[in-house]
């Protein structure tokens, strides 16, 4: 027998092998930006924003609520789920992609519609979930804002709209489309009743999105370095035939040039909303 064959048992493995590697796996973030390895902890503490360059990182849709909304808030329509009516198939089935988007997200849509208080004063507010399909809208998303719209009339409350989105769900064709004209209807009756509407537009905001409600608020604020455009710069520059200039399509330019209000630093978002909607109900 050869010196080196085990003749015990081997030590007996009591943890199972999918807790046998240390978990260190999700607890530092590289900031996108600068480089810098950040202690998940300390990004949360810091709202998602790099201590060293100031990179504002994504936030889902409830840890956004989490910022803007006093405490606890109640959820409108968040049974509300698409029907796949065209009974799309891409890579794989539309009605898979929702079922994992959901089971992973733990949300119906990409929209969560939440009635709070900012500041002690009551809104509405729906976030959008970048998450879900790249946040992208279809008929479920362009209904809960239009409701999360009529709600606010009804009640008499200000409307807030956080978009993060990719624009129209092309899994839903026309019909994704159609949401823009809805939504944007619901808007002219919301300010028929003169009740304001704030648009809070995060990185990134495209397509359908920009085309219809994000650029509708009586005031729209960017949050710093967001992308926000209509069709990506490759298109455009093939469409133009020329180069595009430096930063092109981030809030800072957007601002310069008129399509922006505001661009705040998301430490003082929630107070900045807060003077804005004491400006515009008085
Ligand atoms: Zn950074």
């Amino acid at each position: 027998m050869a010196w080196f064959k085990r003749e015990k048992k081997p030590i007996e493995q009591t943890t199972p092998p999918e807790e046998r590697r240390v978990r260190t796996e999700g607890l530092w973030i590289k900031c996108d930006s600068c480089g810098t390895i950040i202690f998940r902890k300390d990004l949360e503490a810091n709202l998602f924003v790099c201590p060293k360059c100031q990179f504002h990182f994504k936030m889902n849709a409830k840890q956004r609520l989490a910022l803007l909304l006093d405490g606890r808030w109640t959820e409108h329509d968040s049974g509300m789920m698409s029907t796949d009516p065209l009974k799309f198939v891409d890579t794989k089935p539309y009605a898979r992609r929702i079922k994992e988007a959901q089971k992973k997200l733990g949300v119906n849509d990409a929209v969560i519609t939440a009635e709070g208080q900012l500041n002690g004063r009551p809104v509405v507010c729906c976030a959008m979930e970048f998450g879900f399909i790249g946040g992208s809208m279809g008929a479920v998303v362009g209904e809960k804002v239009t409701r999360g719209i009529e709600l606010a009339m009804e009640t008499r409350q200000p409307f807030i709209a956080v978009s993060c989105s990719g624009g129209a769900r092309m899994m839903e064709g026309t019909i994704s489309l159609m949401q823009l004209a809805k939504v944007s209807a619901a808007l002219a009756r919301l300010d028929d009743a003169k009740l304001p509407y704030i648009s809070l537009l995060t990185d990134p905001t495209t397509g359908g999105v920009t085309a219809s409600f994000a650029m509708l608020g009586d005031l729209n604020i960017g949050e710093p370095g967001a992308l926000i455009g209509f069709a990506g710069p490759r298109v455009i520059e093939q469409t133009i035939r020329q180069k595009l200039p430096e930063g092109f399509q981030r809030s800072e330019f957007l601002l310069d040039h008129g399509f922006l209000d505001a661009v705040v630093h998301r430490k003082d978002l929630k107070n900045y909303i807060a003077g804005a909607l004491d400006l515009l109900l008085t």
